[in-house]
């Protein structure tokens, strides 16, 4: 990508939406085209789904090393969603803002609105909205990753996510995968080609003015 000078201001990228909407695929998408935007590994009290993989989706914790967590203040934000805890360990986000890099978060609305008052300046939240509620049953239900009862609880609970669409910078409804993702990374160039994140300008400007021409 351009823009690759240092010193600069990493990005915080929220990426929210009702499960199903299709932000894991696309934020998966973005992290493989941009070797340096690095995950932000959620921890959970949730079981571990067929196809997930510890350390890489999740760390799968149980509640008492999530309230210990809690207590030693370890989250930059944490939430109750959908009857279990999820939460965005703080120590990773601080190092790489410390070192200029970008983290993708996959949170729900509220991890978004934690991390956007902690982290004003650095958080950018996109939200993406399903065509229909028709269609997020549909993709539920073809990935088969849950119950019936679940499928039916969290069709029930993006009404209340959706809701919340209002508070964020930007807001694609995901149609068609490859457009969606092709606004998801325009957003993302962007706001990296911000001039308060490129430190690097006032140098870098100086020495142009500088040249003997
Ligand atoms: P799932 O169980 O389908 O993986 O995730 C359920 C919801 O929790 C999704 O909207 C997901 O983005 C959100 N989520 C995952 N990790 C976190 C986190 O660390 N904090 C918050 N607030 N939400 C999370």
């Amino acid at each position: 990508m351009s823009n690759e000078r240092s010193p600069r201001r990493g990005v915080l990228l929220i990426v929210a939406s009702p499960s199903g909407a299709g932000k894991t695929s696309l934020c998966r998408r973005l992290m493989a085209d941009h070797g340096g935007l690095e995950l932000s590994v959620s921890m959970t009290t949730r079981g571990i789904r067929p196809g997930e993989v510890h350390g890489r989706d999740y760390n799968f914790v149980g509640h008492d090393e999530f309230q210990r967590l809690i207590d030693e203040d370890a989250f930059l934000e944490w939430a109750d969603v959908h009857g279990n805890r999820y939460g965005s360990p703080r120590g990773p986000v601080d190092k790489a803002l410390a070192e200029g890099r970008d983290v993708l978060f996959d949170i729900d609305w509220q991890g978004a609105r934690d991390v956007a008052e902690k982290c004003p300046e650095d958080a950018v939240r996109v939200f993406i909205l399903p065509p229909s509620l028709e269609e997020l049953r549909r993709r539920l239900v073809t990935r088969s990753q849950d119950a019936d009862d679940v499928i039916e609880r969290r069709v029930a609970n993006a009404k209340g996510e959706i809701e919340h669409c209002d508070a964020f910078d930007y807001v694609l409804v995901n149609e068609d995968f490859d457009r969606s993702y092709a606004e998801l990374a325009h957003i993302y160039h962007a706001e990296r080609s911000r001039r308060f994140r490129n430190l690097w300008v006032g140098d870098y400007k100086a020495a142009l003015l500088n040249e003997a021409v």
